[in-house]
């Protein structure tokens, strides 16, 4: 296998790693990104593509998977390299000259890169929904009537569903899917909510006007179906009978088990399951290998996509200096910056 050498390997093609590639291209640096999940776009595309993001800066209002793809465009004037379904195992010292490493870095597939610089855009790692407890292979019945993220409204439209869990995700599905299903029962097994206070008023007020069917407190019991989900069998915790509801979707939202998997094993000092970095360039203790977006810790941190494209566009500065040593890193303003332009085809 022949080792690939990139100017910056970025682990995780979330939205900071796909910002990654547009600051390195204003540079004129190349980028290999690497994500384990079938598709781009980290969080916002797996687990939020249809809910609207309104804090992105000049943008009032985007779903998650229109910021994606907006993204994506973005970064079309340059050239880089994605490989998805693919997971980035190790990283090893490779050589050392003139006092900068150079990497190597392993994948899952096989692929080994060298590089000077590695960007861990891993967000929360890589992360898995987590099952509901006690029922015996859940995931048989996953194209179904079971699920454990929304990928498309369209497949809960006019059919009964049952959404599962107590935080934000269920509060919000259950508040977003309200006006398309033909019914909806939100089963908590208590009758407080962890999500946003005014997410959960907006819930119990659809289950006054009877749009959504409240039951707590309540937790599966089993899933009634043989190729597919026909309902399930509710348990009430304080009467402890168990109660059949018919459905044809499944929806499981009890959070996501975020497993940093083998970032543990790269010798990077971490603050509980965060990559501690500095704020000058977001360097982790190791040159050469930065943390950005929601992988990183610092003081007052914010787990926020514009955070995140700060912290790479900085950090961006520093993966030039390691390529280009004692050069200065060329700064102007993308309004001035006539090969993007061309490359854009808006100059001549
Ligand atoms: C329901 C919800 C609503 C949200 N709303 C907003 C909002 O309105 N505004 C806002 O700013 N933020 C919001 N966020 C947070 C926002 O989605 C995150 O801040 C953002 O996704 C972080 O981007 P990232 O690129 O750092 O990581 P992620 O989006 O988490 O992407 C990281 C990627 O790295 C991959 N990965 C991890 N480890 C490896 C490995 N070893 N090898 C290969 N790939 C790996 C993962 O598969 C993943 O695709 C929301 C989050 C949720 C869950």
């Amino acid at each position: 296998m022949t080792k690939k050498d990139v100017d910056i390997l970025i682990v995780g093609a979330g939205p900071v790693g796909l910002f990654t590639v547009f600051e390195a291209g204003l540079l004129g640096l190349k980028c290999h990104l690497i994500d384990n999940l079938d598709k781009i776009g980290g969080q916002c595309a797996e687990l939020y593509p249809e809910k609207p993001i309104y804090d992105i800066p000049g943008v009032p209002f985007q779903t998650a998977q229109q910021h994606v793809d907006a993204l994506i465009e973005q970064i079309k004037p340059f050239e880089y390299e994605i490989s998805l379904n693919e997971r980035v195992d190790s990283i090893s010292e490779d050589s050392n000259e003139d006092n900068i490493t150079r990497w190597r870095v392993a994948t899952s597939d096989g692929q080994e890169f060298i590089t000077k610089n590695i960007f861990i855009a891993a967000g929360a790692g890589s992360f898995e929904p987590r099952r509901p407890p006690n029922i015996e292979n859940p995931d048989a019945l996953m194209e179904n009537g079971v699920s454990y993220a929304v990928q498309s409204k369209k497949r809960y439209e006019n059919k009964d569903v049952i959404i599962f869990g107590g935080g934000d995700s269920a509060l919000d599905w259950t508040v977003e899917l309200a006006d398309i299903a033909k019914s909806i029962s939100l089963v908590h097994r208590r009758d407080a909510f962890r999500g946003a206070q005014h997410t959960e008023a907006q819930m119990r007020e659809l289950v006054k006007q009877e749009k959504v069917n409240l039951l707590t407190p309540y937790q599966i019991h089993s899933i009634i179906g043989e190729d597919k989900v026909t309902g399930a069998e509710l348990k009430n915790f304080d009467t402890k009978e168990i109660e059949e509801v018919a459905a044809d979707e499944l929806l499981f939202l009890f959070g996501l088990n975020k497993k940093l998997g083998p970032i543990l094993d790269w010798e990077l000092e971490l603050n509980e399951k965060k990559i501690s970095v500095n704020t000058e360039n977001f360097q982790t203790n190791k040159d050469g290998i930065f943390a950005v977006g929601d992988i990183n810790d610092y003081p007052g941190k914010l787990d926020l996509i514009l955070c995140g494209f700060h912290e790479t566009t900085l950090a961006v500065q520093e993966a030039y200096r390691r390529i280009h040593p004692g050069e200065r890193v060329p700064f102007g303003y993308t309004t001035s910056n006539t090969k993007l332009q061309r490359k854009l085809g808006v100059a001549e």
